[in-house]
């Protein structure tokens, strides 16, 4: 994108090279992309083919990104490598993968390696893989890098603008996945991060749970599905199950017991699902009022906090 070159350029001239945290790093660029791009149809979706190639060139010209390009990756979304004297560095995505949200999300992900790890590591292989799978400092570089793709794709003051005070609902969901050019689940996972309450965020399919995340507060009080460990089934009485599906509802809401056996009996629990024909798989959001430290029955366990 020519328009950004020269402000590229003697913007990041200035920049120091030390290593920043991941979303340290993605808000820098966020910083610098806000003063550049002043119109709202300029500077979302970010363009991160042309900010990857560009700001590479300017801030590391020893061992910039020169190649962004689609191949037939089996098994992968992307890939980060260097030429055999490490002086430039090409990232492919799989070209066969349809949605371009998922591709721009990749293509940040490979960024943020190259920013963050690029000499931790010979060469950078992603899939989609659940990361339980992994030892924990692969965990932690694929955690930061998509952590970096997260935050420079969906900034989270613009995406606080987009969501306050607005009820939630896959609409709203929809909404930011447009406006940011990620998926539906990318754009999900980030509003469970700035949820105020309890949040969960689940796929399932043939009913049983492909993965699931909870934010900080429902992971903290203990709900949480390690979907790794053992097969879950999504409950009878919920809406993500496939006989009740059918009746085309998209919104529930009921007691937490549902979900969660140890809830108090009067917490509530709203389930939102999506399930549209684009995806072989039910996209579930759970909500929860928050949950409080009470001593129960001799231990001290969470429970969840009445109704209010
Ligand atoms: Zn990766």
């Amino acid at each position: 994108m020519k328009r950004r070159s020269g402000f590229v350029e003697s913007s990041i001239a200035g920049m120091t090279t030390e290593s920043l945290t991941p979303m340290a790093e993605a808000n820098r660029l966020s910083a610098m992309l806000n003063l550049v791009l002043k119109s709202e149809s300029e500077r979302f979706p970010v363009d991160v083919k042309s900010l990857a190639l560009e700001c590479s060139k300017n801030r590391f010209p020893g061992d910039p990104i020169t190649k962004i390009e689609g191949h037939d990756l089996p098994g992968f979304e992307g890939m980060l490598s260097p030429n055999a004297a490490r002086t430039k560095w090409k990232i492919v995505y799989n070209d066969s993968q349809r949605s371009s949200g998922r591709i721009r999300f990749t293509l940040a992900h490979e960024f943020g390696h190259y920013l963050l790890h690029r000499n931790r590591q010979d060469k950078f292989m992603c899939s989609d893989l659940d990361m339980n799978d992994w030892d924990s400092n692969e965990r932690q570089i694929e955690s930061d890098a998509d952590t970096f793709a997260s935050t420079l794709l969906m900034p989270l003051d613009d995406f606080r603008r987009q969501v306050s005070g607005e009820k939630i609902s896959f609409d709203l969901i929809d909404h930011c996945a447009n406006r940011y050019g990620v998926s539906r689940t990318a754009a999900a996972l980030k509003w469970i991060e700035i949820a105020p309450k309890r949040a969960i965020l689940l796929a399932s399919r043939d009913d049983h749970l492909l993965w699931a995340r909870s934010n900080k507060a429902a992971y903290k009080s203990g709900r949480y599905f390690a979907t790794r460990k053992q097969a879950i089934e999504v409950p009878a009485g919920s809406i993500a199950h496939s006989c009740r599906r059918s009746e085309s509802l998209l919104q529930q809401s009921a007691s937490a017991r549902l979900w969660f056996p140890a809830e108090p009996e009067a917490m509530p629990i709203t389930e939102l699902i999506h399930s549209s024909g684009q995806y072989d798989y039910t996209l579930t959001l759970l909500l929860m009022p928050d949950a409080e430290w009470r001593y129960d029955t001799g231990r001290m366990a969470w429970q969840g906090r009445q109704a209010r």
